[in-house]
């Protein structure tokens, strides 16, 4: 913590607690330690940029913290709550409506419009066809989809199928959006736009978690988080890095012709 900050009155409500996480893969005959005694907490409505060179653990991360793979050893907490011992069902299940996840390759499923891939959350958590109805076309208002609406994802520019990817990782309303390497796939221009879109999330409450290895974005996160080896390496906060005009007022954001 910069400037003598007292930690302990300063913190806020702990969204993530990692103790001890260890991910383990076995390659051939080879053991790769993907994550290696990792000790991380995120309290509630942070902006982190996870950084560090390629196999460093960054995806590995990532993924056991939106539940989407399990570490062989160690706790995690997600919102109070030990989520490391629960069953396949209990973890969709906060999966499903807590954590959105973006990916580089967006993800989207091909055979489904830009509606439907936005509706698909909402479909599987048993939300109500109106409501769905609803939720979807506010979504792509608020994405600047409006006129994409029936196109399937080859029919759209990368920025708009990651533009949708955003919309469908959010429209359950997640307390935690993942992003791993969410500009890796498109040009510094549309890349910039998508990156403003999350840090307007992430101003209206949404914790923001990002692995890049471009500098420029990760100078933009509040707090940036070093990995080497499955390790965490360094853990420096940037006070004030996303303060930018966009980040106070979402709604100036105009969608880039990308
Ligand atoms: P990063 O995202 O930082 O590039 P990863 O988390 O993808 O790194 O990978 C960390 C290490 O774990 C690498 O050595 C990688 O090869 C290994 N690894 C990741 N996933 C698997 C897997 N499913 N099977 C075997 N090894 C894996
Ligand atoms: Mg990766």
């Amino acid at each position: 913590m910069p400037s003598g900050a007292d930690v302990s009155s300063a913190a806020g409500t702990a969204l993530i607690e990692l103790a001890g996480i260890e991910r383990v893969f076995m390659l051939g005959d080879s053991r790769v330690r993907a994550l290696a005694s990792v000790d991380l907490r995120i309290d509630a409505g942070e902006y982190v940029a996870v950084m560090g060179p390629s196999g460093s653990g960054k995806s590995t991360l990532l993924n056991v913290l939106g539940l989407l793979d399990r570490p062989d050893a160690g706790t995690y907490r997600f919102e109070g709550r030990d989520v490391t011992t629960l069953d396949a069902n209990a973890q969709a299940h906060v999966r499903a409506h807590r954590i959105g996840f973006v990916f580089q390759s967006f993800h989207l499923v091909p055979r489904l419009t830009a509606a439907e891939n936005i509706a698909l959350p909402m479909v599987l958590a048993g939300v109500a066809a109106r409501e769905r109805a609803e939720r979807v076309k506010q979504a792509l208002r608020d994405f600047g989809l409006n006129d994409r609406s029936d196109h399937r994802p080859d029919q759209l520019s990368g920025g708009q199928r990651q533009r949708v990817a955003i919309a469908r990782a959010t429209v359950m309303r997640p307390a935690l959006l993942l992003a791993d390497e969410p500009t890796g796939n498109l040009d510094r221009a549309t890349g910039d736009e998508v990156v403003r879109l999350l840090e307007a999330l992430n101003a209206q409450g949404v914790t923001l978690v990002v692995v890049t290895h471009d500098k420029a974005l990760g100078d933009r996160a509040r707090r940036r988080v070093g990995m080497e080896d499955g390790a965490v390496r360094s853990d420096v906060a940037q006070p004030g890095a996303a303060d930018t005009p966009a980040a106070r007022d979402p709604s100036s954001i105009e969608p880039a012709a990308g």
